[in-house]
């Protein structure tokens, strides 16, 4: 997928250190005292650069609890003076960009439930026409990288450089364990095709519940994203909006400090072996190719043998026999049934393709 983004890598934007960039905050601003009390706490935690309060919650369902307006920008500005900590908030309409540039606030980012409509994204590029400000793009609710990369290019064009992607999970049919599925072939397409893009995860939203942000924090950093975005609330279980995943303070604390930072690249000793292994590995995959061209050979001689005698394309008790069979082989060989079920169907939607394609010359 070719995309002209112009972007600005994070660090020339942020002070981020070595790194990641840590943002915290409750999921709602819901009065003044917990928003200051928790961000007096995230404030001791030197890892944490920035904090975030949803000030207008999206919610699924009206007269509901729609987030504090205003006047919870005025506290956020309170909590910015006092402890030097950067601020962000989502914006979903062009009174809130007004608004919260009103108030100071230092990065904006626009919400998963926005992403999806490319007229809301227009109408916020529009708004920001001209403002130098950083603006961060939560993935769609859906698993679509292209309306994620079409948002940032709407926002791109409107001038706005100092632009990131927030990966938020994915809502499908069947999440669990997780609240929204990571998919993290996702993002991991998204920094492949726009390099200088940062990419923060927010894992709060993935997990949906506070036992699972440990590890999948962990695997953001090992997929080398920039940073996390993790709700906190000086009392989670009284919180308004997703309690069940947000940590206190002391807790994000704890989790920061588990982390395991590891470069990207190593020494040059780290660095020879592992070119040599690779080197290893793209000889086997260039058998596995070999392997697959010959598999195809055989697949078309097939085709015609069957065009001639008039036979199906598709056998289905043969598939159903060839696919238990080499689940079964796979497993002697230590490869999980899963991976084998999956490239088998893959293998065998080519050999349809191939076999159709005879039968219609
Ligand atoms: C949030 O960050 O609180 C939020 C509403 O997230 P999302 O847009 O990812 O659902
Ligand atoms: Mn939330």
């Amino acid at each position: 997928m070719g995309t002209s983004l112009k972007v600005k890598p994070l660090k020339n934007w942020i002070d981020i250190g070595n790194g990641p960039l840590i943002i915290s905050g409750p999921c709602s601003a819901e009065n003044r005292n917990q928003l200051l009390q928790t961000g007096r706490e995230l404030a001791k935690i030197k890892e944490v650069k920035m904090i975030r309060a949803g000030i207008w919650k999206p919610r699924t369902r009206p007269d509901i609890f729609e987030g504090v307006g205003e006047i919870g920008l005025q506290w956020l500005l309170e909590l910015k003076k006092e402890t030097g900590l950067l601020t962000c908030v989502e914006v979903a309409t062009p009174e809130h960009i007004q608004l919260a540039l009103k108030y100071n606030v230092d990065v904006l980012w626009i919400g998963a439930r926005t992403t999806v409509n490319p007229f809301s994204v227009q109408t916020l590029a529009d708004e920001l026409n001209g403002i130098d400000i950083p603006v961060m793009v939560k993935n769609p609710l859906h698993p679509d990288l292209k309306l994620w990369v079409g948002a940032l290019e709407r926002i791109n064009n409107a001038g706005i450089t100092k632009l990131a992607a927030i990966h938020r999970g994915f809502y499908t049919y069947d999440n669990k364990p997780f609240r929204n599925l990571p998919m993290w072939e996702i993002p991991i397409e998204l920094k492949r095709t726009i390099p200088d893009l940062a990419v923060i995860c927010d894992p709060s939203h993935i997990c949906g519940k506070r036992e699972l942000l440990q590890n999948t924090s962990q695997k953001a950093l090992d997929l080398s994203m920039d940073g996390l975005m993790i709700e906190s609330h000086y009392n989670p279980d009284i919180a308004i909006t997703d309690a069940s995943q947000q940590l206190t303070p002391s807790d994000l604390e704890i989790l920061i400090k588990k982390l395991i930072l590891r470069k990207e690249y190593g020494n040059q000793e780290f660095e020879n072996l592992l070119e040599k292994l690779r080197y290893e590995i793209d000889l086997i995959d260039h058998e596995l190719l070999a392997i697959l061209s010959r598999r195809n050979e055989k697949t078309k001689q097939i085709g015609d043998y069957k065009k001639t005698n008039n036979i199906t394309v598709l056998q289905i008790e043969r598939l159903r026999k060839m696919i238990q069979e080499r689940i079964n082989f796979g497993e002697e060989l230590d490869l999980d049934s899963n991976y084998i079920l999956k490239l088998l169907q893959l293998v065998h939607k080519e050999s349809i393709r191939v076999q159709t394609n005879i039968m219609q010359e």
